[in-house]
């Protein structure tokens, strides 16, 4: 089949390279010509792991076409996938404004008919929204909400290899088709209505982030009797009502989607009467969770102006270059209003977040610089790599020898038996 995709960052250009993986034809739209260049060669355009090998592979079968003029895209195509950010607003709402952007383009420049599949994450109605826009185009246009659960890090795997796919439409049959796209795959299909797709992924975010928010909030009762809460976590996770997933107590969740996500659901509920008690503690506890790690810090060092800090992960998590909503940039700008001295180390999120920071931080080659001279460490990330450094190399190399683990990845006694003083979350 034809396809273009609209936007190609993270669910795009996955989805896109995925597509053609499945065999299909595939025209990816950027707004950057930078960019467009940049996929053209087959380079990656930021970092996820598994994707640059299969956009290198596809090019060459030539089943992959990037370019930044949507009319010639989606006139090549039968299907047309938004994939545009939908970032929040002041008021918590989603900024739909790229999807209507996008839909308008569509109906400016469709020369025929097309089924439009949203991938974006959108307020329960905007398939209707779509559909209304695209009224203005004499062709007909079948709308679907096919909303995406890819996990940056681990996307590429998550493409083929997911839990579910979503397919909401009113119209079944279109339904089937935009399944049938991916028929190789033994994806779990799920058909629905456009609301209830469009609700089911705020829905899924809003719950994975409340199980955050939840084992975080048992992480603080730990503190106070003594227990530990990766026990405890372990001991509720072996009862598959449960399940382990998502019970891993520390700085909070972070990145571009459990954030907006959840203050997206709260504010659909609000505009539609309704208090989701819920998720307002949810947020919450997450806000808390950074100025925890951060006051833990203020603790151990006392006053912090003078004192040189390390943060070690400035992605939101491991496995990506995203350092949207990551508490590790939180931290450097507190801890240098302040007046720290803060050393910072990321393999992949270096580059976005010296973009982002500047001079707030020195910008170490290695973890083990970004260490040296230090009177404080916080694992920020959770990095794999950071379980396997040399540890005593390291406290050999600092001022004072404190590590505050805001993912807990370390082993206490491990830790301990260094030398170092180990402040772990929840234990
Ligand atoms: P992103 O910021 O990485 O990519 C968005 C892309 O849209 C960019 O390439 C941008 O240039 C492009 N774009 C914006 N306006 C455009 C326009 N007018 N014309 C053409 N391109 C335009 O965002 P993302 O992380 O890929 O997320 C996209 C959507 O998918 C969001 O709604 C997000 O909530 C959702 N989502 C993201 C993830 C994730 O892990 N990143 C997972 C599931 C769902």
């Amino acid at each position: 089949m034809k396809i273009s995709i609209i936007g190609t960052g993270y669910v795009g250009l996955v989805s896109a390279v995925g597509l053609a993986e499945l065999g299909h034809e595939v025209w990816g739209v950027n707004r950057s010509p930078e960019k467009i260049e940049k996929l053209k060669k087959g380079q990656q355009i930021f970092y996820e792991p598994g994707l640059s090998k299969l956009l290198k592979k596809n090019l060459k079968k030539n089943r992959l076409h990037f370019g930044t003029d949507l009319a010639e895209a989606i006139n090549n195509t039968d299907y047309v996938f938004i994939c545009v950010g939908t970032p929040p607003k002041k008021d918590g709402g989603a900024d739909l404004s790229a999807v209507k952007t996008v839909t308008r383009q569509i109906a400016k420049e469709a020369k025929k008919n097309l089924i439009v599949i949203d991938k974006s994450t959108v307020p329960i109605g905007t398939a209707r929204m779509v559909q209304d826009i695209l009224k203005k185009n004499k062709h007909k246009f079948e709308v679907v909400s096919s909303p995406e659960f890819l996990r940056e890090g681990k996307a590429v795997e998550d493409f083929f290899h997911g839990d579910r796919l979503l397919i909401g439409a009113d119209n079944k049959q279109v339904a089937k088709k935009v399944a049938n796209l991916y028929a190789k795959l033994k994806t779990h299909k799920m058909i629905t209505g456009l609301e209830t797709a469009e609700l089911t992924k705020y829905a899924s975010n809003a719950f994975l982030a409340t199980k955050i928010s939840f084992i975080n909030e048992i992480a603080m009762l730990c503190e106070k009797v003594g227990a530990n809460v990766e026990e405890v976590a372990f001991g509720m996770g072996l009862d598959r009502r449960i399940n382990q997933y998502f019970l891993n107590a520390g700085i909070g969740y972070g990145g571009s989607c459990f954030p907006k996500d959840v203050k997206a659901l709260k504010h659909i509920s609000k505009t539609n009467g309704f208090n989701f008690k819920i998720l307002e503690a949810v947020l919450d506890v997450n806000v808390r969770q950074r100025k925890l790690v951060f006051n833990k810090a203020k603790k151990e060092l006392g006053a912090l102006k003078g004192k040189t800090v390390t943060v070690l992960g400035l992605a939101f998590k491991d496995n990506t270059d995203d350092i949207r909503e990551s508490p590790a940039i939180d931290l450097i700008k507190w801890f240098s209003k302040a007046g720290s001295k803060v050393k910072a180390y990321d393999r992949e999120a270096q580059e976005n977040s010296k973009e982002l920071l500047k001079d707030k931080a020195i910008w170490s080659k290695n973890p083990y610089e970004a260490c040296s001279g230090s009177q404080l460490v916080i694992i920020a990330t959770e990095w794999p790599s950071f379980k396997t450094l040399d540890w005593s190399k390291i406290k050999r190399s600092m001022k004072k020898k404190v590590i505050i683990d805001g993912k807990n990845i370390l082993s206490k006694d491990k830790m301990e038996k260094l030398g170092f003083k180990y402040i772990g979350i929840g234990k």
